[in-house]
């Protein structure tokens, strides 16, 4: 895992890179063209990003008449890491240039445990993953489960991340893996995930909802992770749905995640299983010897009247709390995301949408997919590659 930092020494250079990124190899005409480049200017600029290590010629393109054109491509031994770092679990891919994931790895791991732990597993992962595929990476994007700095790298007062708390993940992690990092919040990635390679591709105002152990909200405004001041911005699972609710892990009482999320669910399926109200969980409870949402999802299918309920219960909740931020923000999509959402599928999708539609503003939501999201647990290490990647094709 070495460092190569080479950066495009013009706008015009960048602009190239990033074209090369999102569409693959091009034509030089076509790359002239869609740059508004003159054919000697984008011969200097592609020169200087051939020596640079960044651009390759790629064969001949189809003739267009008259002479076959070079096609150009993004260098190919050019290579990000995404690290995605959940609640639950660490997920760790190595992609090229165009962000394609070329080898992945996950492990279970408890983000309670606490930054040297987690980050030692994500690490080991990394040289594990880059060794075996011969990787030599150019940077890394992160993602971890709470509120960052994203100037500072540094996570700030998470809640479901004791003593995170302003640690240095991005100056640890530069120093272990010899190349710029960038740390983000997990859902964020999530959401440049999906605007990279996923149902978001074509929208550039988008939210992206994740539902895991815990509840976030990606802000996408004009192709760009809208974070707010401090990066709480999108933080919609502490936003207090109803003041007598439960406590919620950030101390605060009746947060959205208290009621719905990955960890409520596991509660409330626990409850409801002891108290005697649903025999298929108290059964799965008694054959595995604790509950997820997974088991909720599961009696849902095989139609437990209270595992149902459960799951009609949070969509509902969560449509309620979306379809204040869909008229107050008008996107162009709403994503829903997250293992436990799409463990739960469609049943609670067609309760998110049903009281999106009925209570959003008829403007806002005229024409508002909503929708699943399909890249599973590609959209976090695919939006950490795009994150970095996003930074390094820049001029420094
Ligand atoms: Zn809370």
């Amino acid at each position: 895992m070495r460092r190569m930092v080479t950066r495009p020494g013009s706008a015009d250079q960048a602009r190239l890179l990033l074209v090369l990124r999102d569409s693959g190899p091009v034509s030089r005409p076509e790359l002239g063209e869609r740059l508004g480049l003159s054919r000697s200017k984008l011969a200097l600029e592609v020169d200087r990003l051939i020596e640079l290590g960044l651009v390759e010629a790629r064969g001949l393109a189809a003739s267009r008449g008259g002479r076959r054109s070079a096609v150009l491509a993004l260098a190919s031994g050019l290579r990000f890491l995404g690290v995605d770092i959940g609640a639950t679990s660490v997920d760790v891919a190595v992609t090229d240039g165009e962000l394609r994931v070329l080898d992945r790895v996950a492990a279970r791991v408890d983000v309670r445990e606490g930054p040297e732990a987690v980050l030692e597993v994500a690490l080991e992962l990394a040289g594990k993953v880059c060794a075996d595929g011969g990787h030599d990476l150019h940077g890394a994007g992160v993602g971890v489960p709470g509120p960052v700095s994203f100037r500072d790298g540094v996570p700030v007062a998470p809640p479901i991340m004791p003593g995170w708390d302003r640690f240095p993940v991005k100056s640890v992690l530069e120093q272990r893996l010899g190349c710029p990092v960038l740390v983000d919040n997990d859902v964020n990635i999530m959401a440049l995930g999906e605007m990279h390679a996923g149902v978001a591709r074509t929208v550039d105002d988008f939210l992206f909802v994740k539902i895991g152990t815990g509840v976030g909200c990606g802000i996408v405004v004009d192709g760009q992770v809208y974070r707010g001041v401090s990066g709480s911005a999108g933080d919609i699972g502490h936003i207090r749905v109803d003041d007598e609710g439960p406590t919620c892990t950030c101390g605060n009482a009746g947060c959205l995640e208290a009621y719905f999320s990955g960890a409520a669910l596991a509660r409330q399926a626990l409850e409801a299983a002891r108290s005697g109200r649903s025999d298929h969980l108290a059964d799965r409870l008694s054959a595995a010897g604790s509950l997820t949402a997974a088991d909720v999802a599961a009696a849902a299918a095989a139609g437990d009247r209270v595992a149902v309920d459960m799951v009609r219960h949070g969509g509902h909740r969560v449509g309620l709390l979306l379809a204040g931020l869909v008229s107050f923000a008008n996107p162009g999509a709403v994503v829903i995301g997250g293992a436990v959402a799409i463990g739960l599928g469609h049943p609670l999708l067609a309760e998110i949408r049903s009281v999106v539609y009925r209570r959003s503003l008829p403007l806002a939501t005229g024409n508002l997919p909503i929708v699943l999201s399909e890249m599973g647990a590609d959209a976090g290490v695919v939006g950490g590659a795009r994150l970095i990647s996003d930074a390094l094709l820049r001029t420094a």
